[in-house]
């Protein structure tokens, strides 16, 4: 029968010889091949101890963003939940109360705000749909769960850290954006 393609190779059915029947120069081949890889540049890195750096337009978990005095951004507007193609956003908004004005920026808050990121596909339309830069996509990622509702994140899971309170982890949280915003002063 004609082959569809050249790309066949016919199998080579000669009897073996004394030397491929003891395998040893076979084996011995395998060894050469393994001892030439561990002079060559490592492919792999000893995670977790090492981390390889994100790329600049890499999309992660989400941070809900406070301002520099540390009040939430966030104004329960909604707008982030529409532009969520997997409708993986809800939302409860609440009004802010007398003596409240530090912990939140706007008069309406979002007092319950929950991404479901089983649903997420880390478009980042809801950071770009959000006119109070109050969420943003940052260079981590969501850890492996053995629960369903593990993956539910709430406003305790997605908080950046108090500024004042936590520089140090904030600063951390901001990632690329905290360098991006010395560079711009
Ligand atoms: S990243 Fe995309 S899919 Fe995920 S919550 Fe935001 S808008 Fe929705
Ligand atoms: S995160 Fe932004 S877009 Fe979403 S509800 Fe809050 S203020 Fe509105």
């Amino acid at each position: 029968m004609q082959p569809l393609t050249n790309r066949a190779k016919p199998v080579d059915r000669r009897p073996m010889t004394l030397v491929e029947r003891i395998y040893l120069w076979n084996i011995f081949k395998g060894m050469m091949i393994t001892l030439k890889h561990l002079f060559k540049r490592k492919a792999t890195i000893s995670y977790p101890e090492q981390k390889r750096p994100f790329s600049p337009v890499f999309r992660g978990l989400h941070i809900l963003n406070r301002d520099e005095e540390g009040r939430e951004r966030c104004t329960a507007c909604g707008l982030c939940a529409l532009a969520c193609p997997a409708e993986a956003i809800t939302m409860e908004a609440a009004e802010r109360k007398k003596g409240e004005e530090h912990l939140y920026r706007e008069e309406k808050y979002a007092a319950r705000y929950e991404i479901n990121m089983l649903r997420c596909i880390f478009c980042g339309l809801c950071e770009e749909a959000c006119p109070k830069d109050a969420i943003y996509l940052s260079e981590t990622f969501a850890p492996a769960n053995y629960q369903r509702k593990g993956f539910i994140y709430g406003k305790k899971d997605l908080l950046i850290p108090h500024p004042k309170e936590d520089p140090e982890a904030y600063k951390k949280a901001l990632g690329n954006r905290y360098k991006q915003s010395q560079n711009a002063n």
